[in-house]
């Protein structure tokens, strides 16, 4: 069987129904394929305040509201000897400053229907297996039925967008260039509990993070009365208590004990789930955009689950391929620019979080071991160059390092310090006062850097809030805007 399609979406998750939505609601022909069939189970609960803009911009937002998510109004983490907690917003309105906390099998389930209910074709059960290019462009993907592998196709498009989460087609298979994170090689366990203590510290629906001497746990709230626990650690030190014959429970048992903050939860709890183990290593892929594709998720980059940041990138990036996607299919923007574009802006936004994630682990002011010695960013990384350039720009946006070779190192570390002191300022009581002695611009400046996590207005969806110097328009029609410049019809 031979289809053809305007843009073919590969993977139904949080970036493929976003991006899918997005474009058919601009009337594009899209058809996506998802190789489960929902609802599928999935980790990845909390979710940041994007997610209502996200929500607004796809029209789902009353869907979402009305299914009961628990809404999440910020965080509280005992970390080593620090206790921090992140509010959301104004905690005296707590209009638009939450997030929820989500059963992923039905937020992913609500996202799919309502990605159909837009006008998108959408085919579960059928697993993309092959993905035919022409002169360097993918063309045409083929597929086969996972109930069925007699029954196969192929499916033409103009576009594709892959998001196909952690498997990860065409970065796997055919672009290679996924550059793995060396520190964050962790492992994640985790279940569910019933019957368990209501938190006493943070805002309501609060995520609650422990650390503990090899890593940390999470604890999230859920609709249905459950609690999310899990424990994330190194590879290594997971693997060599396997090695000495403790079972996955019994890890997963012994971490939990490791933190009062989550034990104190659990007392007079039942885990009703078996304990389940997944790999969370972090990664990001060079080549998230090319001729033909855009590469959006998981399936372009993962970033430890620290500060529950995956979703919001996930729909972020779909977001900005959808809106790329649109402009180039209608002339006001050469692919090259956009791809161009793209692959910028996806890494700015990623190694904003990457800061912000290390600059947290780096805070840890607790016991040393394997874990925390890992997750610090290694000297290599550092001299690179890559990450500091990077974070140079991210923070400051000073383009020459030439003044800072050799103290580099150290002026990353003291910049990430006070960057998540900003970040966790808010109700936790730590010394703040080097940020008002900043100039207003630099205060200003640093502030912009943290307020993508908690704000859910700040997306690049107007000039003020533009990355990289593009932001995406809306009305009249879905677009990339370059900042100051009208576009024209190009050829492409
Ligand atoms: C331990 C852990 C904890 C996490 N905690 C959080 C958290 O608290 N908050 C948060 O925001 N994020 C969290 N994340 C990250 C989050 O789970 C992901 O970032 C998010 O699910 C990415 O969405 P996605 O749409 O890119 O990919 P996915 O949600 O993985 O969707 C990809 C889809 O593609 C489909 N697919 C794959 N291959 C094919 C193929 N060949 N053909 C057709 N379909 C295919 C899959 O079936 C899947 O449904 C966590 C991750 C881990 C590992």
């Amino acid at each position: 069987m031979r289809e053809t399609t305007n843009v073919l979406v590969i993977g139904g998750g949080p970036a493929g129904s976003t991006a899918a939505s997005l474009l058919a609601r601009e009337g594009f022909q899209v058809t996506l394929l998802e190789r489960d069939r929902f609802p599928r189970e999935h980790i990845g609960e909390s979710l940041l305040p994007s997610i209502l803009t996200v929500l607004d911009l796809i029209g789902a937002r009353e869907k979402a509201e009305r299914h009961g998510f628990v809404r999440k109004y910020g965080g509280y983490l005992e970390w080593g000897d620090d206790t921090f907690e992140i509010v959301f917003g104004d905690p005296a309105e707590f209009k638009d400053g939450y997030g929820f906390q989500v059963i992923r099998s039905e937020f992913d389930h609500l996202l799919l229907e309502h990605a159909e209910s837009q006008g998108v074709r959408v085919r579960q059960g059928v697993k993309a297996t092959e993905v035919v290019f022409t002169d360097g462009r993918p063309t045409s993907v083929k597929w086969v039925n996972t109930r069925d592998a007699e029954e196969t196709g192929e499916i033409s498009f103009d576009y594709l967008i892959d998001a196909s989460g952690r498997a990860g087609l065409l970065a796997t298979r055919y672009l290679g260039g996924r550059r793995y994170n060396e520190g964050f090689r962790n492992v994640a366990a985790y279940s569910y509990w019933t019957g368990t203590t209501p938190p006493r510290h943070g805002p309501p629906g609060a995520i609650q993070v422990g650390s503990i001497q090899d890593g940390w746990i999470w604890a999230i709230p859920l609709h249905d009365g459950t609690l999310s626990v899990g424990v994330v650690a190194h590879k290594q030190s997971f693997q060599s208590r396997r090695d000495q014959g403790r079972t996955i429970e019994e890890l997963y048992g012994d971490a939990l004990a490791e933190s009062p903050l989550i034990s104190g939860l659990l007392e007079s709890g039942t885990r009703v789930r078996p304990v389940q183990v997944e790999q969370d290593f972090s990664y990001i892929c060079e080549e998230s955009a090319g001729p033909g594709y855009f590469i959006a998720g998981d399936a372009a980059s993962f970033l430890d689950p620290l500060l529950s940041t995956g979703v919001h990138l996930a729909t972020f990036s779909a977001t900005l391929a959808a809106a790329g996607v649109s402009s180039i299919l209608r002339g006001e923007l050469r692919e090259d620019e956009v791809a161009e574009y793209y692959r910028g802006a996806y890494q700015t936004a990623y190694i904003r979080f990457l800061v912000l994630v290390s600059s947290l682990y780096l805070n840890y002011r607790g016991k040393k071991s394997l874990f925390w010695d890992a997750h610090r960013m290694s000297r290599e990384e550092v001299a690179d160059g890559r990450i500091i350039h990077a974070f140079w720009n991210v923070v400051s946006g000073l383009e020459d390092l030439d003044d800072a070779e050799g103290g580099g190192s150290a002026l990353v570390v003291s910049e990430m310090r006070r960057l998540i002191d900003v970040y966790f300022a808010q109700g936790s009581g730590r010394d703040d006062a080097w940020l008002a002695g900043l100039p207003e611009e630099e205060q200003e400046q640093v502030l912009a850097e943290v307020r993508p996590l908690v704000a859910p207005n700040e997306y690049a969806l107007s000039e003020e809030t533009a990355l990289n110097g593009f932001f995406v328009r809306t009305t009249p029609h879905l677009a990339l805007v370059r900042v100051d410049e009208p576009t024209e019809a190009v050829e492409r």
